[in-house]
């Protein structure tokens, strides 16, 4: 399996970057997105065979046609060492752990089923894990390989950091810098990350917004010197291993939802920035039977004004919202192009024009109209792709329904699904909404629609009381440097 960006490195024929090379990378050379250079298809028999496997052996059969480049044992080794019930096990009450993304029917009615598909049974309770629990298990292999080392270094504002850290503790050869603005992340976020001993985590609580440590990082970032002296590296959500992790729960939703191949069904994705639902459409690439693919946004709807209009309008920082569903307030959603590289028919000079216009004038348009950039829009629903949004009184609202009608407590960003899944739920359709954190992550936004406290899983009842780790620090660009330098040894 080679791969390409999408601006068009690598791409002419004989050219060959495998999965290894681009596993510990980010963006490619020219700035785009990597892809493979054709999408492995999966057969009928393929699928009947695979009903029946693990989580751990599905996710195996998925990835060795895209990491061609792993021996396969050492791969499948990876996998069962990554999905166990011990790594996703905190399943609520009635659920399987050894399913690793159990499926609930949260309502059948009329022949149609609306089912949710639980991500967010890992330790840090939010669906990144399911990637990045595979991603350090990934980076520990092919560091010890090539007897190298890596310092991640990144900022958070919630999600993404606690589990790029739960994913890293205590890995040979690799060590976490994290940024997060000091004092404004809730209670419980804090008390995850910071709670950690591991010698190989760095929590750093910079005197700052969440804007001042991501100037930071790329302020590091663009000193290219340092960088590759501190051998520093990234976890962010373009890692294309962590999309095709995520490939892997589309297959196991669908399996456990259906006993033949004849049958379709739909997912509804609560969607940032763009990566878990890009997942979704590669599954469908591969001929997984996805009939829609429902993009559901919150008030910070660049996705959902795309897929209704054909406009890409990026936001500004003073335009983008502080929500209740906060692992979703994005300005750009930085995965995108993947699925713009698809719909321009693989055309790298027009992404490459699309996305440098994305730079000069904030955005671009395929809708077809006067003046615009093209009129691709037309194509979307050939990919299954139909979108909506869901503010913080929907949200409120859903979270409340949920509860009252079916019983179930549901945390912010799937509330968002949920509405939005309902808006386009058809006749006779089995709809999947992806799970993508557990209530008690967001527990202010419980309290204030149901008057009470979200359950809590076994092991968190009190890590707000856990003795912290991390290091208060100046939004200083040579503090830090001084400070990373001091722990790489480099
Ligand atoms: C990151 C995140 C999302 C958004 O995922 P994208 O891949 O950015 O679209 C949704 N919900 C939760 C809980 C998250 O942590």
């Amino acid at each position: 399996m080679h791969y390409q960006s999408t601006r068009g490195y690598a791409s002419s024929s004989d050219s060959s970057v495998g999965f290894s090379e681009i596993l510990l990378g980010g963006l490619a050379p020219d700035g785009g997105l990597y892809l493979p250079k054709s999408y492995p298809q999966v057969t009928a028999d393929e699928l009947n065979a695979w009903r029946s496997l693990s989580y751990a052996d599905l996710s195996y059969e998925v990835l060795r046609k895209f990491a061609t480049d792993i021996p396969e044992a050492d791969l499948k080794a990876i996998t069962h060492k990554t999905y166990t019930a011990e790594v996703y096990k905190n399943a609520r009450p009635g659920e399987s752990a050894q399913a690793i993304t159990p499926l609930r029917t949260v309502v059948e009615q009329d022949g149609r089923k609306l089912v949710l598909q639980a991500l967010s049974n890992g330790p840090t309770l939010a669906f990144k894990d399911m990637a990045m629990q595979l991603l350090g298990n990934l980076f520990e292999y092919a560091l010890a390989k090539n007897g190298a080392e890596l310092n991640i270094f990144g900022a958070t504002s919630g999600d993404t950091g606690s589990a790029a850290e739960y994913a890293m503790r205590g890995k040979k050869g690799i060590r976490v810098f994290m940024l997060s603005p000091h004092q404004k992340m809730s209670a419980f976020q804090t008390a995850q990350m910071f709670s950690l001993q591991d010698p190989n985590i760095f929590n750093i609580a910079v005197e700052g917004v969440f804007d001042d440590c991501q100037d930071m990082v790329k302020a590091v970032s663009n000193d290219l010197e340092f960088k590759s002296r501190h051998k520093i590296g990234t976890v962010n959500s373009i890692n294309w291993a962590r999309v095709v992790a995520q490939v892997v729960y589309y297959f196991r939703g669908y399996l456990s939802a259906t006993t033949s191949n004849d049958q379709k069904v739909s997912f509804t994705v609560p969607s940032g920035n763009f990566g878990n639902i890009c997942a979704g459409h590669i599954a469908r690439m591969m001929r997984l039977p996805i009939a829609q693919l429902v993009v559901a946004t919150n008030e910070n709807d660049v996705l959902d004004e795309f897929f209704r209009t054909g406009v890409y309008r990026v936001r500004k920082s003073a335009e983008t919202y502080h929500t209740t569903s906060p692992s979703m307030d994005i300005s750009k959603a930085s995965n995108f192009e993947r699925f713009v590289f698809d719909l321009l028919g693989g055309d790298h000079a027009r992404v490459k024009a699309l996305f440098a216009k994305v730079e000069t004038h904030g955005g671009f348009d395929l809708s077809g109209q006067a003046g615009s950039d093209g009129d691709e829009f037309k194509k979307v629903a050939e990919y299954g792709f139909v979108s909506g949004k869901s503010v913080h009184a929907d949200r409120l609202q859903t979270i409340r329904k949920v509860e009252k009608e079916f019983g179930l407590t549901v945390d912010t960003h799937t509330a968002d699904g949920i509405k939005v899944a309902l808006e386009h739920w058809r006749e006779a359709e089995t709809m999947i909404v992806l799970e993508t954190a557990l209530p008690a992550k967001f527990n202010e936004t419980i309290q204030e629609a149901l008057g009470r406290d979200a359950e809590r899983p076994v092991g968190f009842e009190n890590i707000e009381a856990l003795p912290q780790r991390f290091e208060v620090m100046p939004a200083d660009v040579q503090k830090m440097k001084a400070y990373i330098a001091q722990h790489t040894g480099l």
